[in-house]
């Protein structure tokens, strides 16, 4: 293998090609399966506030469209190329194919550094992007609908709906066309921290796993693990924090800036606070900097989160990865060789497609909300607790026991929009855990093999159910 030249799709579709031999469907079906089908580049102008104007490069592949929409994440960032977009949009598909939610894969992307512009900047980079992808007809709710990545969030969701909607003409479902909106303009709540949430609920499920706990040497359960994390956005920060509710001690952070380490356990909000303030992780107090900020990846620890870019863990540092269980948060952390190494070794890898698919779940359940107009819980969190309340006073009378105030009020609640996505993410992600691990033990492979034979067998099915080769 060419162990790092390998280009990031390529990457993909090795661990494709390991799970299709597992198979037994024809060499065409997989061939089309594995295929990114359509990819749109585009030059596009922006003036700068100097008043200057430079020249942008964006992509939006669509690996499959065997289910509509397509969807995935706009990421801002210079690493973005046609090859990193297509292998992007291939995890897309098999991600949704895994977690069952009903999108054929895509991603998008420009090719920016966005700490060097400012606000007003890259809203006209956002804002000229969207206007190219929906006057080539790449973005609408039936048809393609980004989300937030890398070096994007709500805000530039909430400048992609606004420009769709003009361009468009204000269709009366606009708000599908993009996920990962801020509520007024048509989120939904929990879509923020839900890839971060999922990536706990998946190292919650794995530590709860007898087998593999022993396997690794380690007791069950979260409380008291050590976890080091690489990259406090979007989903490093949430998964931290979710780790740390349930007990679990962050011992290293590598950032930007570099590495730090606090074998007794480094508080995040005070690290967030202090980052703020100064600029850098750096100087925290009660932790040691690191010589780089790699070199936090090699620290000795329960968990590593990988959860900025891929290619973070290759054939240059594999052999000094000392963490027993890698949380895949970002997108292909791991190569393809290193990922053989580590297997080799008895290093658990929870993989990106399963892992990282909390975003993506709820961005599905956010369209739904947006194609059908009313919020979840709306029509019946009231009814709910209205029987729940005559159930309980049916309790009361029968058996002469009075309920104090606050526990009656918490057993008749009904279920809210947060309670219901909170609850559906979790339910997706131990389904998917089960599917998952069941598939490894059955045919003797590793979870990530296991996870892209799961979502092959369920294009291939999409496909042939179809009949949709002439
Ligand atoms: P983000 O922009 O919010 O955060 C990324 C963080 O990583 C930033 O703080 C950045 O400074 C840091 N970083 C960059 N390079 C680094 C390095 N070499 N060392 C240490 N830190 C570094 O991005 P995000 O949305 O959290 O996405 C991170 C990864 O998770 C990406 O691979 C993305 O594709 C994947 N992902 C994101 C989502 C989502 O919902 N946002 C969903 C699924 C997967």
């Amino acid at each position: 293998m060419a162990g790092e030249t390998m280009r990031f799709f390529e990457q993909v579709n090795h661990h494709f090609d390991k799970a299709a031999a597992l198979t037994e469907f024809e060499p065409g079906l997989l061939a089309q399966i594995k295929a990114c089908n359509t990819v749109f580049h585009v030059a596009f102008p922006v003036r700068r506030d100097d008043g200057s104007i430079e020249v942008f490069e964006g992509w939006r592949a669509q690996h499959s469209s065997h289910k509509l929409p397509t969807k995935g994440g706009i990421r801002f960032a210079l690493t973005v190329d046609e090859d990193e977009i297509m292998a992007l949009a291939a995890m897309m598909t098999y991600k949704c194919a895994l977690m069952d939610v009903p999108f054929g894969g895509a991603k998008g992307g420009v090719r920016i550094d966005r700490t060097q512009y400012s606000e007003g900047e890259l809203e006209r980079v956002t804002r000229r992007f969207t206007f190219e992808l929906a006057t080539k007809n790449f973005i609408g709710p039936a048809i393609d609908v980004p989300a937030p990545d890398y070096g994007t969030g709500s805000r530039e969701m909430a400048w992609i709906v606004d420009t769709y909607a003009a361009v468009g003409g204000h269709q009366l479902d606009a708000a599908g066309c993009v996920t990962g909106k801020p509520l007024p303009v048509g989120g939904i709540r929990g879509r923020t921290e839900a890839t971060g949430r999922g990536v706990f609920f998946g190292i919650r499920e794995l530590l709860k796993h007898p087998e593999i706990t022993r396997s690794l040497g380690m007791t069950p359960g979260v409380e008291g693990k050590t976890f080091v994390v690489q990259g406090l956005g979007n989903v490093g920060y949430h998964a931290a924090k979710f780790l740390t509710e349930a007990g679990a001690r962050m011992i290293g952070v590598a950032e930007y800036e570099g590495g730090i380490h606090g074998p007794d356990g480094i508080d995040l909000e005070k690290l967030v606070e202090h980052r703020k303030a100064t600029g850098s992780i750096l100087g925290f107090p009660g932790t040691t900097a690191l010589p780089d900020r790699m070199k936090a990846l090699e620290l000795e620890c329960d968990v590593l989160v990988p959860a900025a870019l891929e290619n973070q863990i290759t054939e240059k540092n594999v052999d000094s990865i000392a963490a027993r269980i890698i949380a895949e948060g970002a997108n292909g952390p791991v190569s393809a060789d290193a990922n053989d190494r580590l297997l080799e070794r008895g290093v658990m890898i929870l993989p990106d497609i399963y892992l990282n698919a909390g975003g993506v779940t709820v961005s599905y359940f956010e369209w739904v909300k947006n194609l059908s107009h009313v919020r979840f819980g709306r029509m019946g969190r009231r009814f709910e607790e209205l029987s729940n309340t005559r159930i309980l006073h049916t309790v009361e009378k029968l058996t002469g026991a009075s309920i104090d105030a606050q526990s009656f009020q918490a057993a008749i609640a009904g279920a809210s929009e947060a309670d219901l996505v909170d609850s559906g993410l979790e339910d997706t992600m131990i389904g998917a855990w089960h599917q998952m691990t069941e598939c490894a033990s059955q045919r003797s492979t590793d979870l990530r093999t296991a996870a892209y034979l799961i979502a092959i067998e369920k294009v291939a099915i999409s496909y042939l159910d179809r009949g949709i080769f002439p």
